[in-house]
This record gives structure tokens, sequence and C-alpha cells, in this order.
């Protein structure tokens, strides 16, 4: 039985949809790029990095034969880097094993790296209209609060059972229209904090704007407090006014990223000696620490970092790759070439400020 609000609901969206790029195409590869993209960054932010990404790489096989180091560049900024390398990885597995053609089917996309149910869902309809539900974190917003759950959304058995009602929701007709109109809807209307109940198309099936418990849906247990680690890098110079950075491991966080090296401080351990243990350990270096050059605060998903960023001087031992994938001496004004995670960022953006500084 299809939704009793998915006509309403799609009468609303031909009236007001935003004309997003990646609306106006049924081509897969634009379509999967947007749904990546749109996975944990807003629209607004998007639509660039969209832009930017398909002129360097107008096709799959031309994203497939690009070095990672430019798919991470043109990603830069766009933060959850797993999913660049992810999206680079399956555009390889599709040219490589799949002649160039994606599965056609929900469950068939699901095999590539990078994409879970609801990306696949997303794809496949709107691409191939399946008749296969999405459920994110906008649509669990949403049927939360037309079904009044009263149970917690965190658990995967009620996530199941949202995603056993997505499907029973499902139209007949204009899978693709009809879960990008629900996403558009959680986005733009059924906002997080003060849905816009009033001129909501669907207020007439809304359980919870009946009983007035909108903004007590949907129920989640709240999340713990994330942890807080201290992290050193260094801004290590040679004599010829160039500084060492390092490229992380491919897989992990930030991973094919470079970066100032250093590492996380360890208990009882002072700041300098820290750097100075990251940089024996990561690149068999010995250096000078000076003194403390900036400060940048970050949050990741599930952590938060303060990086103590020192100026340093390079002492000893060439570099060698033992935590890290690549190493080089390059100088400031050359740090745009490389890609790097915004913590890394800030610290540039410093350097720049003071006109670079050498120890
Ligand atoms: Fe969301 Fe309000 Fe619409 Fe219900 S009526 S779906 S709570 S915006």
């Amino acid at each position: 039985m299809s939704a009793p609000f998915a006509q309403s609901l799609l009468d609303w969206y031909d009236q007001r949809a935003a004309a997003l790029p990646w609306r106006s195409t049924h081509e897969v590869y634009r379509i999967w790029l947007s749904e990546v993209m749109l996975q944990q960054t807003q629209v607004e932010t998007v639509i660039p990095y969209y832009d930017r990404f398909l002129t360097a790489f107008p096709t799959l096989e031309a994203l497939a034969a690009a070095p990672l180091d430019a798919v991470l560049k043109l990603w830069e900024g766009l933060g959850y880097y797993s999913r660049a390398r992810n999206l680079h990885k399956a555009a390889q597995v599709v040219v490589n094993q799949y002649q160039g053609v994606f599965p056609a089917t929900a469950e068939g996309l699901q095999a590539l790296p990078g994409i879970g149910r609801y990306t696949a869902g997303a794809i496949a309809s709107i691409a191939y209209g399946e008749i296969t539900p999405v459920l994110d974190g906008n649509v669990i917003r949403v049927f939360a609060r037309l079904t009044d759950l009263e149970a917690d959304v965190t658990q995967g058995t009620v996530k199941d059972d949202l995603w056993a009602l997505a499907a029973r929701w499902m139209p007949s007709e204009r899978p693709g229209d009809y879960n990008q109109a629900l996403m558009e809807l959680g986005r733009t209307v059924c906002k997080p904090r003060n849905p816009l109940c009033e001129t909501c198309p669907i207020h007439a099936h809304c359980a919870a704007f009946e009983h007035g418990t909108q903004t007590e849906r949907p129920v989640k247990k709240p999340r713990a407090v994330s942890p807080h680690y201290d992290v050193t890098a260094g801004l290590i110079w040679n004599d010829q006014g160039k500084l060492l950075i390092a490229q992380r491991p491919a897989e992990g966080l930030l991973g094919g990223l470079w970066e100032f090296p250093g590492g996380k401080v360890e208990a009882g351990e002072s700041l300098p000696a820290c750097l100075q243990r990251e940089l024996r350990e990561e690149l068999a270096i010995e250096v000078e620490v000076g003194q403390l050059f900036t400060v940048v605060r970050h949050a990741f998903t599930h952590f938060k970092i303060t990086l103590h960023a020192f100026t340093c001087r390079y002492v000893a031992g060439p570099p060698q790759t033992l935590g890290v994938q690549a190493w080089a001496w390059v100088k400031p004004d050359a740090l745009a070439a490389y890609s790097f995670g915004k913590a890394d960022r800030d610290v540039i953006q410093a350097l720049h400020n003071r006109g670079g500084m050498l120890f």
C-alpha cells in the first residue's frame, strides 16, 4: 500500500523542487557522485564541489584513471575522506570488473565500495526508477513524526521497522521523485528543531502534528560525550627553507591525506617529547623542537582534538616511511598542491598569515 500522502508530497515537490545540478540528469555516474557527496554534507556546500569534480572527472572512466591524490585534492574541505577513497575505488571496480556499467539494482549497487543501503536505494530509484526505499536521517525524522513514534530510532530493530514501513509506503509511480521529495521535505520543512508544520504539504497525515509532539520526535538516546585528545605536529624546516610533510597511510582516519607529521600525546608525556617520539616512530628523524607556533581545535565525528603545532629544526636522519606512506620537503608556497585535512589547513593558514616562519 503506497503512502497515503504520496500524491500530496509529489505535487508539492513538482511545484517547488529546487533546481539542483544533479536533478537534471538520469546519468548514474552523476547521481552516484551527488549521493555520496550528500551523505554527510549539506546541499549548499556540495554544489560547487560537485561542479568542480565533474569538470575534472566528467566520466566514470576519467575518475577511475585518476591518481587518488588528485581525487583527494578535489575533495579537500568536504570532510569524511573515506567517501573519496571509496568513490575512486568503486570507479575502478566498475570499470575493471563490470565493463564500465554500474549494477542495475539497489542490491547489486551495494556490492560496490562506499555504497550502503541508503545510497543504493537513492541511486536505483532516481537513476533506474526501481521501487526501492531510502532511509536517511531526514526520512527517519519525517516518518517518526508522521507515525508519532515513541520508540528510540537509534535502536536497530526500530530502524528495521522503519525500513519495512518505507518499503510498504513506496508508490508504484515515480519512486525516484518520491524519495527525493521525502528527503527535501525533511531538509526544508520537517526540520529538526522548528518544523514548518502549518505549511507542510502532508500535515493532514501527520500524527505528531495532530498530537502536538513534533519536537519530541524522533526519540533518540543522548549521544555519549566524545573524547578529547591532545595531538602534536611539527613544522619541520630544513636549511633550504623547506617544510617536511608526510602522507598518512591509505586506510583509516584521513587516509591518503598529507599532514605535518606528529601524533597523539601519551599519558604523562610532554608535548615536545611526544613530537620527538612520533617523528622517530613514523619517519626515523631527529628534530630540535622550537616554539609553539599555533594551536588548532578540531572535532571529528567521534572525538575532538587540540593540535599543538611546533616550529622545529631538522637535525638528522634521512626520513623513512615507517609509519607514513610518503614524505616530501616542500616550499611553503607549494603546500597548496597537496591535500590536507582541516586542522592542518588551519595550520597552513596561520603560516601564510605570518608570511612563513623560519626556525
Ligand atoms: Fe513534519 Fe510537521 Fe509535516 Fe509532520 S506536519 S511531517 S512534523 S513538518
